[in-house]
């Protein structure tokens, strides 16, 4: 099956930060993609701008080099690749200097869709939004798009949010949560609100718990330093999981619109219960031979988490009663990330003592292989009478609908999002605050406490107490495979 594209608008993209990490490795060959699938109008331009002063001819063959190392060598059309850099163009600018900005005025080529990608630093997002404004570069319908983390706390999300709205109006502000881009995470509110199978079932009554992982095998790698100032509960929990959270537990909103979704997404950050201290755990992976939360993170005093669990309760109608559990860690057994919701025991069973029951799991995989599957209970083949097994109904994107389908990465998508002007997927200023409302007080706890994180061996599935989390309300973690 071949995916359908719909070219978007004529634009100029700024990208701020383009000779960094997240634009070599994924907005400039996301942009690549978009551009070979025919998505990017001929005449659009794409700017990279960082204080480095470098040629044109260098940038373009360091994103050169980007596109071959990062994109698999049967996309490389070698003509498609020209094309693209033909699009590129590249102006030295220090964000928060004075020089750079006329130039930069002077390369844009359309007024009508402007966007600008701060893959910068936070520190630097409010210099920029300034200076865009001040040199008049952005006008009200130009884009900003604001990478993670937005904010540390409460009070410095609010701050930010402060110094950009002196600048943009809240429609201008694109808050990226890069899991909001994934095919599944989209394909999950399909599911829900396209579908009438699921919507009776989707609450308290027949939903026996949630279970939220997100596994990654690296640790902290060169990121130690700054990690070991954030740790799993602000680095993946404040936004990912919860913005995960929130799309399993809120109402069906009244239209697929942006506001329309992120009003009911705050609903749901509104009524989550405090969490008590019994209810989390944090754990930090220590090994040996370097590979130790204390040896990469350079700080061997550290109390920062690299694995956090939480069971969490949102008080509402709908779920009062069911409990939501979050994993997310660094350095554990596999890379997953996935959401199972667990639903009850039938009321009676008809089969006898000889088939227990095994629960109805619907689990939305994100990664590493985007699908959805539902495990259900049938009779197991053959003549061996009425023996029942427990099976998956499962659908794997690349394999349902053809290898050769063209999944979007994240990125991609969403920086097409940005050009549409469509801000469904992206996070408002309100969900970002109330979020880390939320999360502060948590953080404060364990703070206050002085509390040390359980270690856990690297390669593990995380620190013991995790387990006892889920064990002692009679459940089990599903394993991470
Ligand atoms: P990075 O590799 O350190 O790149 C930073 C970029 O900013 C470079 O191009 C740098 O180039 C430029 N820069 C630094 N100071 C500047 C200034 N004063 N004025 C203009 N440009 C400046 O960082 P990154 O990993 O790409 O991350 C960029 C942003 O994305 C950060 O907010 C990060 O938290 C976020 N993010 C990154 C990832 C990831 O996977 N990398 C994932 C999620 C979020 P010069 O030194 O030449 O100026």
């Amino acid at each position: 099956m071949v995916a359908r594209v719909i070219p978007v608008d004529l634009f100029d993209l700024v990208i701020f930060g383009a000779t960094g990490d997240l634009a070599q490795r994924k907005i400039l060959p996301g942009l690549y993609r978009r551009w070979k699938e025919g998505q990017i109008p001929e005449g659009s331009t794409i700017i990279g701008a960082a204080r480095s002063d470098v040629t044109l001819d260098e940038f373009l063959s360091t994103t050169k080099s980007a596109l071959q190392k990062y994109l698999p060598a049967k996309e490389l059309d070698s003509d498609k690749v020209a094309g693209f850099l033909a699009m590129l163009d590249y102006v030295p600018i220090d964000a928060r200097g004075t020089d750079g900005w006329q130039e930069l005025a002077a390369r844009m080529r359309t007024d009508k869709v402007r966007a600008f990608y701060f893959s910068v630093a936070p520190a630097l997002f409010g210099d920029l939004a300034q200076r865009l404004h001040d040199h008049a570069i952005a006008h009200r319908q130009s884009r900003i798009v604001v990478e993670k983390p937005f904010g540390h706390d409460l009070a410095s999300a609010r701050a930010l949010n402060a110094t950009l709205a002196a600048y943009f109006h809240e429609d201008q502000i694109y808050r990226i949560d890069h899991y909001l881009g994934k095919e599944t995470v989209q394909n999950l509110m399909a599911v829900r609100f396209a579908n009438i199978l699921f919507e009776p079932l989707w609450n308290a009554q027949y939903v026996d718990h949630v279970q939220i992982t997100v596994a990654e095998t690296v640790g902290v790698e060169g990121r130690g330093e700054y990690y070991d100032h954030s740790g799993a509960m602000r680095d993946m929990v404040q936004n990912h999981l919860m913005q995960l959270l929130c799309l399993i537990a809120m109402e069906p909103p009244h239209h697929f619109d942006p506001d329309a979704m992120r009003d009911e997404k705050l609903k749901v950050i509104r009524a989550l219960d405090p969490v008590s201290a019994a209810d989390v755990v944090r754990g930090q992976y220590r090994g040996t031979d370097g590979d130790d939360y204390l040896a990469e993170s350079g700080n061997p005093d550290s109390r920062t988490e690299s694995f956090v669990a939480l069971k969490l309760h949102v008080s509402n109608w709908r779920w009062k009663g069911t409990p939501f559990y979050l994993r997310t860690g660094k350095r554990l057994k596999s890379r997953v990330s996935e959401i199972a919701v667990i639903f009850k025991e039938p009321p009676h069973s008809i089969f006898g003592a000889e088939n227990p029951w095994r629960e109805n799991v619907l689990v939305i995989r994100l990664q590493p292989d985007e699908g959805m599957d539902l495990r259900v209970m049938i009779k197991e083949p053959g003549p061996g009478g009425m023996r029942l097994k427990d099976v998956a109904l499962d659908m794997s994107f690349a394999e349902a609908l053809g290898d050769d389908l063209d999944i979007p990465d994240a990125y991609e998508r969403l920086i097409m999002d940005v050009i549409r002007g469509n801000q469904t997927l992206f996070m408002r200023g309100d969900e970002v605050e109330a979020a880390w409302a939320w999360v502060d007080p948590v953080i404060a706890v364990w703070q206050a406490r002085g509390d040390t994180p359980e270690p856990y061996e690297p390669g593990s599935t995380g620190p013991e107490g995790a387990l006892m989390l889920l064990h002692k309300d009679g459940r089990r973690w599903r394993e991470v495979r």
